[in-house]
């Protein structure tokens, strides 16, 4: 039995061109679920704030239990709003604030030959001492090469790529373990835990080790979908939200979505 939903956000069951942006279908599923005392958390690379004020444009009613924003921090839903998991994003927040300050020289390396050899954007924020954005997915690739060298050399030192937004994070706190954090606040084992993802910054919650029941969407990068099969899970042949659902429905031992709609 399925106690704890984990989504991805963009790309998993967010589609911002779609005439649902999110599929009515699984936000009927989700709010079953959470009708029968099963908890959601969207566990997203956005800012909380980010992520609420896209729900209510869309005018999404149903709310879910956690968030994890940033892939890191936790936020667990209190009276109409959300509460920061307070010890946990304390020990983050210090965790990283002395990684970047270790990494400091290894990102000065990465950012100098990123803009001798490609270019890129760069930008800084709390969350990373660099933050790219790649012109273009072959950029990616190779910044993507470049950046897991450097964090051979530095232990914790991870980095967080989504499609062409990269970011530099601690091993210590990614989108699985506060997945892991949250089964534990709650006291599941990974047996009733589900996780599905699109990107490779999902690729932490989709190994099996913190949900033992994972999900792609067919919209998934082949690496994703990889780490879903070698896991034992579901990719769906439909994309975003209806992948999710699909792959729900089937835990449930639900007759698969009808042929004849939308994929
Ligand atoms: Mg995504």
């Amino acid at each position: 039995m399925i106690r704890l939903i984990s989504t991805d956000f963009d790309g998993t069951i967010y589609e911002g061109s779609a005439e649902h942006p999110v599929d009515p279908g699984l936000l009927a599923h989700l709010a079953e679920a959470k009708a029968r005392g099963a908890a959601w958390v969207i566990n997203t690379g956005r800012l909380c704030p980010d992520l609420l004020l896209i729900l209510a444009s869309l005018k999404i009613e149903l709310r879910p239990d956690f968030i994890v924003s940033v892939e890191r921090n936790i936020h667990r839903r209190v009276k109409g709003g959300y509460e920061e998991h307070a010890s946990w994003n304390r020990a983050c927040r210090e965790d990283h604030r002395a990684l970047f300050e270790a990494a400091q020289p290894g990102v000065e390396r990465v950012r100098r030959r990123i803009t001798m050899e490609l270019g890129a954007e760069f930008y800084h924020d709390e969350w990373s001492p660099l933050s790219i954005i790649a012109k273009s997915a072959e950029d990616a690739d190779r910044i993507h090469d470049w950046t897991l060298e450097e964090c051979e050399r530095v232990p914790n030192l991870r980095i967080v790529r989504n499609a062409r937004y990269f970011r530099f994070g601690h091993a210590g706190y990614s989108k699985g373990t506060a997945l892991g954090e949250i089964a534990r606040l709650l006291g599941l084992p990974p047996a009733a835990v589900f996780a599905a993802g699109d990107h490779f910054n999902d690729l932490s919650m989709l190994d099996g080790a913190h949900a033992r029941h994972v999900a792609a969407p067919a919209n998934a990068i082949d690496e994703v979908k990889e780490a879903v099969r070698r896991a034992g899970g579901h990719v769906s042949r439909r994309r975003c939200g209806r992948g999710v659902l699909d792959a729900l429905r089937r835990l449930n031992g639900a007759a698969p979505l009808q042929p004849g709609r939308k994929p």
